[in-house]
C-alpha cells in the first residue's frame, strides 16, 4: 500500500480546498477547540502525536457532525524550555548533540542556527509545522503566531493589566522553587520530567543539647510526644551553624538551602554523622532525654538531614529500629551504643485510633508483613497510617494539655504552642526532589519583591469553582483533581529576569513567564487572523483596542482613531471572537492539571464575563513504547518524521489511538503500527471490491440481510457512545473489529447465494452500506485512507465533511439477532463434535424440538420474568395443559433442563424470545443449508424430531431444545 502517495494527494487536496480554514457562518454551530501550543525545543518523537492526534479526531469527528469546527496552531516560544536548550547546546552538551544529529538527523550545518532562542524556535517550529501537516492534522493554519509577536506582547501587557486592575496581581516576599544555577525561579516546565516543585510548610521541633539545637523537619508537629530517638546519617557531612542568633546542627546541604529562606547563616564547624551518633537530646514538651542513633537512610539532602524517629506512629521509623536492634554488637561498640540500652527503646503510643491496637506503625508493618526498610509496601503503610490518624485519631492522655484532642486540630495547636516557646519553628521545603533541566537540585528560596499572580484569593477560587461546576471534563474522574487544584493554589510567581517573552507593563525589567503568558492566547487565535491583515503598528494597540474586541467595552471611533483600523474592520474582528468564543474544549496531558489547566480557567474567569468562560477540558495520559517510558538512555525514542515514513501516518494514527482508553499510557511498538497497517490495507481492499459491483435498489431483504444490518446498528449505538467521552479504543474497536468479525460471518453465510440474482442485489445493498459507515466511522482516524475509499464510491465532497452515522433503531431486528445465534450455536456444535469424534462428516442431521416441548419453553420464560420460576411450578402450570398431560412422563425431565437453561439466559435474551413466539427452527436451517453444506462438505438433513421420517440411529433427536436442535454426525 502507497501510504505516502495517498497522503500526499488528500492533504494537498484539503490544503487546496481550505477545508480546514474556518470563519464565522451564522448559519452553522461553531466548536472550538485548542491544543496546547509546543515549545519548540526539539523535533517530534511519537511520544507527542498522541495529545495531538486525539485533539485532530475530536476536530474531525465534530466537523462530521456538522459543527463549523476551529482548531488552531501557534509556537511557545517564550520562557526557559527554548532558552535551557540553546544553552546546552552551546555549552557542546555531548548527550544532546548525539541527539540532534544522530537521532533526528538534523544536517550538522544547520546546528550554528540553533545557537539563539528564536533561531532554535524557528527552526523546530518548521520541523514541528511540518509533522502536523503530514500527520493530517485539519489545522486552520492561517492564524499561527508565535509568542514573541510584537503584537501579542500587546495582548499579554492587556491580560496583566486587567489581572492588576482586578487585585490579582501581588508583589511580595514568597517562597518558590529556584535553581541556583540559572538563577531563576523553577516551574514544571523547567524540571527534568516536568515535576512541578510543590512547596510545604514544615514545622522544625528543636531538640537541644545544651545551647545547640538540633532541628527535625516534620509535617506532623503532634507526633513530638512520641519521639523514641533522633536518626543522623553517620557517613553524611553535618555542620554546626549559627543561624540568626541560634547554634544548630544540620546537614552541610541544610545550611546552604536556610541562606535561601532568608536566614544569616555562619558555619561554626563541619564534622561527619558519626561523631555524632550516641550523644542525647532533650525534647521539647516532654523534656525527655533521647539518643541520637545512626541511620544510613537519612538523606542530608532533605530539609535539616535531622530526622526525629516516632516508631509508634510512623511504620518507616518502626522497622528501622526493629532492624537496628539486631545488628551485631560489633555495631553497637563501633557506635560506642549501648545495645541492651537500645533493646529497651519501645514506641511510645500517643494517638489513640478506634479499630487499632496501641500503636498503629506497629499493627500495619506486622499486617503487612514488611521486614525491612527496602520493603515498597512502606511507603504505603506510612500514607494508610498518616491518613487514618489524621481523620479518625484523638491524642492520648500522655500528652497533657492535648489529651481527647482530634489530631487534625492538635497538629496545629502543638505546633503554634512549640513555636511560641521556640520549641520549634518552621520552614519551607519540596514535598518531593526535583532538579532543574540544568541538572542542579531545585530548593526552595524566599523571593523578595516578587510578582505573582494570587490564585490563593478566596474570591477569585470562588470563581474558578463556578467555572469548574459548569465544565465538561473528560475524563469524569478526574473533575475532583481539578476541585483539589483549585483549593490548594496559592501565589504563582509570574516573572523573571531573563528570558524571551513580554516585560511586565508597570515593571519592565521583570520578564512574564511563560506558564503566565500561555492562558488566555485561546483568546487571541480568533482575532490574530484579521488584525494581522490590518497590519497595524504593534504599539498602538493598547488597553483600549483590546479592551473593544474581546470585551465590546469603550468607543469604536476612539479605537479606530487610535489604531488606524477602520471602524467596519474592528467590528469584524470582534465579530470573530464573539462567534468563535467561548472555548468548547482544550486538549492537554494530564500532567498539565495542577498548573496551566487550571490557571487558564482562572485568568479567563477574570478577565472574560461568564459566557465567554472555557467550556471543557479533556486531557489524556502518555505514550510507552513497548511498555517503556520513552527516554534518551532507553534507545527507544522514534522521531515522528521517521514514524510517518515507517509505517504510514493514517496507520501511525491508529496505533496511537487505539491501545488506551484516555487515562491510560498508550503502549505503542512497531508491531502494533504494522498490524495497523495490515489491517487498513485489508479494509481498503475489501471496500474496494464491495465499490466495484453495481448497486441495485431492486432488492428483498433475507433474515440474515437483516440480521447484519440490525448489528451495524448495535456498534454504531457503541461507538456513539464511546464518542462523547472521547473513550477513542473503543470507537475503533467497534467501527474496525466488532464489525468485521460480524462482517466475515456474513460473508460466509451467504457465500453460497451470491450468483443468485435477487440475493446477489440485497447482499450487495448490504455490503455497500457497511462499506459507507465504516468509512465514516473512520474518517476521524484515518482520514487519509478514508477520502480514497469515499472518492472511490463516487461520493461528491469530502469524506471529512460526511455526515457522523448515527444507530437507526428501524433497523434493528432482534428476532434476526436470535434466529442467527441458532445458527452460530449450531455451527459450533458440529465443529465440536466433529474434534471430539474425529469424524469428517458424510452426513449431518439436525433434529429440531417438538411442538410441546416450546410449550414448556415459553411457560418457563413466562415465570422466569414474573419471577417465580422453579421445577414444581413450571411442571405444575405445564399440567394444566391438554396436550402436555398427554406427555406427563417426558415433561417433568425436559422441565428441569429449561429451568437450568433459562435461569442462565438473560434478561434481555428472554423477553426477546419470549416476544417471538414458537419458531419454525427447521425451515431456519434448510435456508441456511447451503452455508452448512460449503462449511462442512456434506449433506444436511433438518427435521423436526416428531417427524416420522427422520433417521436417527443414535437416538439424540429426543436431545432437541427450542433455540438449540439436537445434532447426530455420521
Ligand atoms: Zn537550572
Amino acid at each position: 500500500m502507497d501510504w505516502k502517495q495517498i497522503e500526499e494527494k488528500w492533504q494537498k487536496r484539503w490544503a487546496e480546498a481550505g477545508v480546514f480554514e474556518a470563519d464565522p457562518d451564522p448559519e452553522k454551530k461553531k466548536y472550538y477547540l485548542t491544543v496546547a501550543y509546543p515549545y519548540p525545543n526539539s523535533p517530534q518523537h511519537i511520544g507527542h502525536g498522541r495529545t495531538y492526534t486525539l485533539t485532530d479526531v475530536h476536530a474531525r469527528y465534530r466537523r462530521m457532525q456538522g459543527y463549523n469546527v476551529l482548531f488552531p496552531m501557534a509556537w511557545h516560544f517564550t520562557g526557559t524550555p527554548v532558552m535551557a536548550m540553546v544553552d546546552r547546546l552551546k555549552d557542546g552538551d555531548p548527550d544532546l548533540l548525539d541527539t540532534f544529529l544522530n537521532l533526528y538527523n538534523i544536517p550538522r550545518d544547520r546546528l550554528h542556527e540553533l545557537e539563539t532562542p528564536v533561531g532554535m524556535a524557528t527552526y523546530f517550529a518548521q520541523e514541528i509545522k511540518s509533522g502536523m501537516q503530514r500527520m493530517g492534522f485539519s489545522i486552520d493554519w492561517r492564524r499561527e503566531f508565535t509568542t514573541i509577536d510584537p503584537i501579542y506582547s500587546k495582548f499579554i501587557e492587556w491580560q496583566f493589566a486587567k489581572l492588576r486592575e482586578k487585585g490579582f496581581i501581588i508583589q511580595g516576599s514568597h517562597p518558590v522553587g529556584w535553581c541556583p544555577k540559572c538563577g531563576n525561579p523553577v516551574g514544571q516546565h523547567d524540571t527534568i520530567g516536568d515535576k512541578e516543585p510543590e512547596i510545604e510548610e514544615f514545622t522544625v521541633i528543636k531538640f537541644r543539647r545544651g545551647d545547640t539545637y538540633y532541628p527535625a523537619a516534620t509535617l506532623r508537629p503532634e507526633t513530638v510526644f512520641g519521639v523514641t530517638n533522633m536518626w543522623l546519617n553517620p557517613d553524611a557531612l553535618y555542620v554546626e551553624v549559627r543561624v540568626d542568633d541560634e547554634n544548630w546542627v544540620v546537614s552541610a546541604e541544610a545550611a546552604n538551602k536556610l541562606q535561601f529562606l532568608g536566614h544569616k547563616v555562619e558555619v561554626v564547624s563541619e564534622f561527619q554523622g558519626k561523631k555524632l551518633i550516641g550523644g542525647a537530646l532533650t525534647v521539647p514538651m516532654t523534656g525527655n532525654e533521647i539518643p541520637i542513633l545512626p541511620a544510613t537512610f537519612v538523606d542530608p539532602k532533605n530539609a535539616t538531614g535531622v530526622v526525629m524517629s516516632v516508631p509508634a506512629h510512623a511504620p518507616f521509623d518502626y522497622v528501622a529500629l526493629e532492624q537496628l536492634k539486631n545488628e551485631p554488637k560489633k555495631f553497637f561498640d563501633d557506635y560506642g551504643l549501648k545495645q541492651s540500652e537500645i533493646a529497651k527503646l519501645k514506641p511510645i503510643s500517643l494517638i489513640e485510633l478506634p479499630g487499632w491496637g496501641e500503636s498503629p506503625a506497629v499493627d500495619i508493618v506486622e499486617k503487612m508483613g514488611i521486614v525491612d526498610q527496602e520493603d515498597p509496601k512502606l511507603e504505603k503503610a506510612t500514607k494508610e497510617i498518616y491518613s487514618q490518624e489524621f481523620h479518625n485519631g484523638r491524642l492520648r492522655g500522655n500528652t497533657g494539655q492535648y489529651a481527647g484532642l482530634p489530631v487534625e486540630r492538635a497538629k496545629d495547636a502543638v505546633k503554634e504552642d512549640m513555636i511560641a516557646d521556640n520549641g520549634a519553628t518552621t520552614m519551607y521545603e519540596l514535598i518531593e526532589q526535583v532538579m532543574c533541566r540544568c541538572g542542579s537540585d531545585v530548593l526552595v528560596k524566599i523571593f523578595e519583591n516578587q510578582w505573582f499572580i494570587n490564585y490563593g484569593d478566596a474570591s477569585w477560587k470562588e470563581l474558578a469553582h463556578e467555572n469548574l461546576d459548569a465544565m465538561e471534563i473528560i475524563p469524569r474522574e478526574l473533575r475532583q483533581e481539578y476541585v483539589h487544584v483549585i483549593d490548594w493554589l496559592d501565589r504563582k510567581a509570574c516573572a523573571r529576569n531573563v528570558g524571551m517573552g513580554t516585560p511586565l507593563p508597570w515593571a519592565p525589567d521583570w520578564i512574564i513567564e511563560s506558564l503566565s503568558d500561555s492562558v488566555i492566547y485561546m483568546a487571541y487565535y480568533t482575532v490574530i487572523k484579521d488584525i494581522n491583515r490590518m497590519n497595524p503598528d504593534p504599539g498602538v494597540l493598547d488597553e483600549a483596542f483590546w479592551d473593544y474586541i474581546y470585551l465590546g467595552e469603550g468607543s469604536i471611533g476612539e479605537v479606530s482613531e487610535a489604531t488606524g483600523i477602520p471602524p467596519e474592520e474592528l467590528e469584524a474582528i470582534h465579530a470573530q471572537f464573539e462567534y468563535f468564543y467561548a472555548l468548547d474544549a482544550r486538549h492537554s496531558g494530564r500532567d498539565l492539571i495542577p498548573n496551566h489547566l487550571t490557571f487558564m480557567v482562572f485568568n479567563h474567569d477574570a478577565i472574560f464575563p461568564r459566557e465567554k468562560w472555557p467550556r471543557g477540558i479533556i486531557v489524556n495520559g502518555s505514550v510507552l513504547m513497548e511498555g517503556q517510558k520513552m527516554s534518551k538512555s532507553m534507545n527507544n525514542i522514534i522521531p515522528l518524521a521517521n514514524a510517518i515514513d515507517r509505517f504510514g501516518t493514517d496507520p501511525l494514527r491508529l496505533a496511537l489511538m487505539i491501545t488506551a482508553e484516555p487515562l491510560k499510557d498508550a503502549d505503542f511498538s512497531p508491531d502494533l503500527a504494522r498490524s495497523m497497517a495490515d489491517n487498513l490495507e485489508k479494509f481498503y481492499t475489501r471496500s474496494m471490491e464491495t465499490i466495484a459491483s453495481p448497486a441495485d435498489d431492486d432488492f428483498e431483504l433475507h433474515e440474515i440481510d437483516l440480521w447484519m444490518l440490525s448489528r451495524l446498528q448495535s456498534y454504531l449505538r457503541d461507538a456513539n457512545e464511546a464518542m462523547v467521552e472521547m473513550k477513542v479504543r473503543k470507537t475503533i474497536h467497534a467501527a474496525l473489529y466488532d464489525l468485521n468479525k460480524d462482517l466475515d460471518w456474513y460473508t460466509k453465510r451467504v457465500e453460497s447465494q451470491r450468483e443468485r440474482g435477487s440475493r446477489r442485489k440485497a447482499i450487495q445493498h448490504v455490503l455497500r452500506t457497511l462499506v459507507e459507515t465504516q468509512v465514516r466511522l473512520l474518517t476521524p482516524f484515518t482520514p487519509h485512507l478514508c477520502e480514497e475509499i469515499w472518492e472511490a464510491m463516487g461520493n461528491e465532497g469530502f469524506a471529512a465533511f460526511a455526515p457522523w452515522p448515527k444507530p437507526d433503531e428501524d433497523m434493528v431486528r432482534h428476532d434476526a439477532e436470535e434466529l442467527e445465534t441458532v445458527i452460530r450455536d449450531s455451527i459450533e456444535d458440529v465443529q465440536k463434535i466433529t474434534q471430539v469424534t474425529g469424524i469428517t462428516p458424510s452426513k449431518i442431521h439436525f433434529y429440531t424440538a417438538t411442538g410441546w416441548k416450546w410449550k414448556v419453553y415459553l411457560k418457563a420464560m413466562k415465570l422466569a420474568k414474573a419471577g417465580n420460576l422453579d421445577i414444581g411450578t413450571l411442571i405444575r402450570e405445564s399440567f394444566k395443559d391438554d396436550e402436555l398431560r398427554a406427555h406427563n412422563k417426558e415433561v417433568p425431565a425436559f422441565a428441569r433442563v429449561v429451568v437450568e437453561d433459562v435461569t442462565r439466559t438473560p434478561a434481555e435474551t428472554l423477553n426477546r424470545r419470549l416476544k417471538m413466539g414458537i419458531v419454525d427452527v427447521t425451515s431456519l436451517i434448510e435456508d441456511a443449508s447451503g452455508f452448512f453444506e460449503s462449511e462442512f462438505k456434506c449433506e444436511v438433513i433438518a427435521g423436526n424430531e416428531s417427524d416420522p421420517w427422520i433417521h436417527d440411529p443414535a437416538k439424540r433427536a429426543s436431545k432437541a431444545k427450542p433455540f438449540r436442535p439436537a445434532i447426530f454426525v455420521e
